[in-house]
């Protein structure tokens, strides 16, 4: 276990150190802002399809290392990844947060973020990059900025 938690502490500082992706993509066909005003969080998603596909994913923020490395991995893992591909991890990975039982085995690095579920406060800094995200994907279902206390 002290393997994973360094591996944890390692790949988070990294990425927020030097996220991935970090910039507006201007003219984005779907962007959402997303607040956590718990740990005073803020995240914009920015989406670029090509047909059904992530084309080009970016994002801005500031916060706590953890929502910046989450946004951060999070681009950098959906980008080519079709609509339903991207909807799926990013049900897979809300639930690896805050169900029981739920593995990482299929969600690759982002396997790291399970670590999370040991810090309740932190839960949703982490998964605050994933809700934007599934709001810039789906506008209809959900209002253009999206917070974790709604
Ligand atoms: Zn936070």
């Amino acid at each position: 276990m002290s393997d994973l938690r360094d591996l944890y502490q390692e790949v988070i500082l990294d990425h927020n150190k030097s996220p991935r992706n970090f910039r507006e993509l201007p003219g984005a066909d779907r962007h959402a802002h997303g607040d956590n005003p718990l740990c005073g969080d803020v995240v914009t998603v920015y989406v670029d399809f090509d047909g059904d596909t992530l084309h080009e994913v970016a994002f801005q923020g500031s916060g706590c290392a953890i929502s910046q490395a989450s946004a951060s991995m999070m681009t950098e893992v959906v980008t080519g990844k079709t609509l339903e591909e991207a909807r799926a991890l990013a049900r897979r990975f809300r639930a690896l947060l805050t169900e029981d039982g739920a593995d990482g085995s299929n969600l690759g690095k982002l396997a790291v973020f399970a670590g999370v579920k040991d810090y309740p406060m932190r839960v949703k800094c982490a998964t605050l990059p994933w809700h934007t995200l599934a709001a810039a994907l789906d506008p209809k279902e959900a209002p253009e900025t999206v917070t974790t206390e709604a």
